[in-house]
C-alpha cells in the first residue's frame, strides 16, 4: 500500500483565490458533505527514530466527494476555518479518530490536527471528553496537534484550552514548527510533548542548506533541554531518515515509512508486523 486511495489526485482547484461565487459553492458542498458523511480519515504512521517501530498515526482528513473524488485538506481547510465549518468538521475528526484508534494495539497512539478556530471554542475540552468517553479511548493515547498560528489568538484562551486537554491526560504537539509565528515564550509556558520539525527544513537540510540544518539542530537542542520530543516531518527516503536520526530527532514521519492510508490498511500494518 504505497499509494493513497485511487482518487487522491483530483483536478478540483478552488482555493482562497477563487471567486466569491465558487467559494459559496464550496461552502455549500462542505456543509452537505458533513450531513452526507463524506469525510474520512487517512492515517500516516510516525515511527520511533531508533527502532523504527510505529508509535502513533496522525489522522488526516479527506473529503471523499462523489463529484470530485478524494479532496485533500489543503483545498478546503482554510475555507472551513473562515466559515467556522471547521468546528463541526473538527468534532467529527476527533470523534472518528478516537473511535478508530481504540481498535489498535494499546501502545499505538493517534494524533489529531486541531485548528485555532476549533481550539478556542468554549466547549473544545468538552468535545475532547465526549470523543474519549464515547470511544473508550484512554486519554493518554490521544495527541492534539496545533500550529504556531494559535499564538496569534487570545493567549489566555489558548492556554486554558490546552491546559484542560493536558489535564485530561492527552498530550499536545506543536506542528509545522518554524514556519509561522514562533514565540519561544510559549514553549516555556506550555508543556508541549513534541515539536514537529516542518518538512521544509528536512528537505532543505537534505539538499545541503546550512540554514535548514542549523535550524533543525537548534530545535532539537531546545526541545531536548525543555524535555520535549521531536518529530521530523516529510522524510521521504533512507538518506533523510539517517540524517534526522543523526541530528537527534526522536520520531520520524514521512512517505519513507508510510503514506497516509485508509483505516483498514492500518489494521493490515499491525497484522503484517504481528503486533495484534
Ligand atoms: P500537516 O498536519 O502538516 O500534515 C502533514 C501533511 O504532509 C499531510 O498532508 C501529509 O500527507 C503530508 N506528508 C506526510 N509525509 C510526507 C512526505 O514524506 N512528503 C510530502 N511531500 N508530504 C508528506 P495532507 O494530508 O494533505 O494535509 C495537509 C494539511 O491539512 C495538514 O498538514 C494539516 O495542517 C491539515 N489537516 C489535515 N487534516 C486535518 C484535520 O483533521 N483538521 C485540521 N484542522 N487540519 C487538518
Ligand atoms: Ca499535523
Ligand atoms: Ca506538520
Ligand atoms: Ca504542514
Amino acid at each position: 500500500a504505497k499509494d493513497e486511495g485511487g482518487g487522491e489526485h483530483c483536478q478540483y482547484e478552488p482555493t482562497l483565490h477563487a471567486h466569491a461565487e465558487e467559494r459559496r459553492k464550496l461552502e455549500f458542498s462542505l456543509r452537505r458533505a458533513l450531513e452526507r458523511d463524506e469525510f474520512e480519515l487517512h492515517y500516516q504512521p510516525v515511527v520511533d527514530a531508533n527502532d523504527e517501530t510505529v508509535v502513533s498515526f496522525e489522522a488526516l482528513v479527506r473529503w471523499n466527494s462523489p463529484e470530485h473524488g478524494y479532496v485533500r485538506p489543503d483545498k478546503f481547510i482554510s475555507l472551513a476555518e473562515d466559515t467556522r465549518l471547521i468546528v463541526p468538521i473538527g468534532e467529527w475528526v476527533l470523534a472518528t479518530a478516537c473511535a478508530e484508534a481504540v481498535n489498535w494495539p494499546p501502545h499505538v497512539r493517534v494524533a489529531v490536527n486541531v485548528s485555532g478556530e476549533q481550539l478556542i471554542e468554549p466547549n473544545f475540552a468538552t468535545t475532547v471528553v465526549q470523543a474519549l468517553s464515547d470511544s473508550g479511548l484512554p486519554a493518554n493515547r490521544l495527541e492534539v496537534e496545533v500550529t504556531e498560528s494559535i499564538f496569534l489568538r487570545d493567549a489566555n484562551v489558548v492556554r486554558s484550552a490546552l491546559e484542560q486537554v493536558m489535564a485530561l491526560g492527552c498530550t499536545v504537539a506543536l506542528d509545522d514548527f518554524g514556519t509561522g509565528y514562533s514565540s519561544l515564550g510559549y514553549l516555556r509556558k506550555l508543556s508541549f510533548s513534541t515539536i514537529k520539525v516542518d518538512r521544509s527544513f528536512v528537505q532543505g537540510a537534505a539538499q545541503g542548506s546550512a540554514e535548514s540544518l542549523a535550524i533543525i539542530r537548534a530545535v532539537v537542542a531546545m526541545a531536548d533541554s525543555l524535555e520535549m520530543s521531536t518529530t521530523a516531518e516529510g522524510v521521504e527516503n533512507a538518506e533523510e531518515a539517517e540524517m534526522v536520526r543523526g541530528l537527534g530527532c526522536k520520531k520520524i514521519q514521512g512517505y519513507y515509512f508510510g503514506r497516509p492510508m485508509p483505516v483498514d490498511e492500518v489494521q493490515q500494518v499491525f497484522a503484517r508486523k504481528g503486533e495484534v
